[in-house]
């Protein structure tokens, strides 16, 4: 039985109380008493530290706590010793845990963790003592926002437990994490030297090279505009333009490499690689087990937040397109024509590809074009197992430009159609709220980091690094709840932009006979499945879908 359950049993009082009532600092008990608040400060040994004094100390904490009218300032207790981990005199820190345990003390306010104890096994032990006590008393740590009697405090102490277990099993001065050095120099190290688009100067600040972060925008925008990514390598390549490693030869990988890096909205994905193994203290590769998070705004932006996420998106859906229900291979997205690899067979689900026919018509040879299920022609030998039946693609065209003719002449149904689908994924204004608010908060905790990393360490204090374990966690929450929401957002913002796409090109349709034209196909439709008897179901990028019959053409 754990300590808490003994206690509810023995205090009815504790057990009817909800936990969030219990827990609040910032009200009045449940007596109706105010608060007793007392203060812990380590002050400086040198006159010439005025922020540090005990006098201004003990006045910053008498505002601070006046401010709260459910508070009453019990006491400033007050050591020596305001560097680095110096805690050695105490004198002030024991006679406050022992007005604690006493039960005088509702809660302690103090600046930091570092400043409070003087390991992590000490640290942890006062936060469970005072917390298990009959009338439990709180810490709360300024500089951490951290609330010991809050249950978002769990994990934190979880975090603080595992560093206190490995720091009593080893005496090693050479405990080092990763991460610790990573932020020794206050920002995350971004080498530039193979970096397109980017370069540092002699301070180590990272510019935009403009000449290079055209190459960049240039490979965002063709990709938005339906090319893929050997096409863009093809053409980069044709026109002699060199990569990062000043190569002439691009490759589609690299391209999408560029397309995939975060570093280009001026943000940075760290903790790639850190120690994590507390006993071994091998540094291991980050793979998903580890949390990476975003520090925003690290250098310039070359790419806009919006432009990148829906390339993110794209790169997703073409993915997501191009892999056959089997799984097994993954074709290529080259773009050649404008039905390859956005038609999709609705018998097998496997890609619809081109094939080249011969006929004869009055002893006359001639070829026309169709578009077949991979597996129904026997390209491939393992999958033969479909028997759907190819479409001409001559009557593709003729279709795909008939839907847009019906679509512009019915565009307040279409608009209906795509406006429902948006309100579907669109946020409503509490959710918007709350991803403001997330927003500022992983730029608090951002700043955070990188102020705990800017302070000098002298020697590897496992509180700091705890601390800073903690606010790697609580951001890595942040972020996975703001990318949840983000993606909401931005669907909604794809489906309208592409709804506003469309009707642009309808203007292109002056009649149900318009010639075929490709680029509106390319920018509008999302796939295209062909199903038996030549039926074909046109999915536009919007949401809205249209089928058709798609006969022989005369
Ligand atoms: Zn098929």
């Amino acid at each position: 039985m754990s300590i808490n359950q003994t206690r509810s049993v023995s205090n009815s009082r504790v057990k009817v109380i909800p936990a969030r009532h219990r827990t609040s600092r910032n009200v009045e008990n449940y007596d109706g008493q105010k608060k007793k608040i007392a203060a812990y400060a380590r002050v400086s040994t040198m006159e010439e530290h005025q922020s540090g004094s005990y006098e201004l100390q003990v006045e910053y904490y008498t505002d601070y706590i006046q401010q709260n009218p459910a508070w009453e300032l019990y006491k400033v207790f007050a050591d020596e010793g305001i560097t680095g981990t110096s805690t050695k005199n105490r004198a002030g820190f024991l006679e406050m845990i022992e007005d604690a345990k006493a039960g005088k003390i509702d809660y302690i306010i103090t600046k930091s963790i570092s400043r409070f104890a003087r390991n992590t096994l000490d640290c942890l032990s006062t936060v469970r003592m005072l917390k298990n006590l009959p009338k439990p008393c709180g810490i709360y740590f300024e500089k951490e926002n951290l609330d010991t009697l809050d249950s978002k405090s769990e994990l934190f102490l979880t975090i603080l437990s595992s560093m206190a277990q490995e720091e009593s099993r080893s005496i090693s001065e050479n405990t080092k994490w990763g991460v610790q050095k990573r932020f020794s120099q206050g920002k995350p190290h971004i080498p530039t030297t193979y970096f397109l688009g980017y370069d540092t100067d002699e301070e180590g600040e990272i510019f935009i090279d403009e000449a290079q972060a055209e190459i960049v925008r240039r490979i965002y925008k063709d990709l938005l505009d339906g090319r893929g990514t050997p096409t863009i390598a093809k053409n980069l390549t044709k026109e002699g333009l060199k990569t990062a490693r000043g190569n002439k030869t691009w490759t589609s990988d690299a391209v999408y490499k560029i397309l995939r890096n975060e570093k280009y909205m001026g943000h940075c994905l760290a903790q790639k690689s850190v120690t994590v193994d507390f006993l071994t203290h091998k540094r291991v590769r980050n793979k998903d087990h580890q949390p990476q998070y975003f520090i925003r705004n690290t250098h310039p932006a070359i790419i806009s937040e919006e432009d990148w996420y829906a390339v993110q998106e794209e790169l997703d859906r073409r993915n997501k397109m191009l892999r056959d229900p089997d799984e097994k291979y993954r074709m290529c997205y080259s773009g050649i024509s404008p039905f390859s690899n956005r038609l999709f067979c609705g018998e097998c689900g496997r890609p619809v590809t081109r094939r080249r026919m011969t006929s004869t018509r009055k002893g006359q040879k001639y070829y026309f074009t169709t578009w077949h299920c991979r597996a129904a022609c026997k390209r491939d030998k393992k999958f033969q197992d479909c028997n759907s039946q190819y479409v001409w693609e001559a009557s593709l065209e003729i279709e795909f430009m008939k839907v847009l003719y019906e679509l512009k002449q019915d565009k307040e149904n279409l608009i209906a159609d795509v406006n429902e689908a948006v309100d579907e994924c669109s946020l409503t204004e509490v959710e918007e709220a709350r991803l403001q608010e997330l927003e500022n908060q992983i730029d608090r905790v951002s700043d955070q980091i990188s102020q705990l990393s800017e302070r000098e360490m002298a020697t590897h204090d496992p509180l700091y690094e705890a601390n800073l374990r903690h606010l790697i966690y609580e951001q890595e929450i942040l972020q996975m709840e703001h990318d949840g929401l983000y993606k909401n957002k931005q669907e909604s913002i794809y489906l309208q932009k592409n709804l506003e796409m469309l009707i642009g090109y309808l203007y292109l349709v002056p009649k149900v006979d318009t010639k075929f034209n490709s680029e509106t196909f390319v920018k509008t439709i999302e796939r295209v499945i062909v199903y038996k008897d030549h039926e074909v179901e046109f999915i536009f990028k919007c949401g809205a879908k249209r089928t058709v019959t798609a006969k022989r053409p005369k």
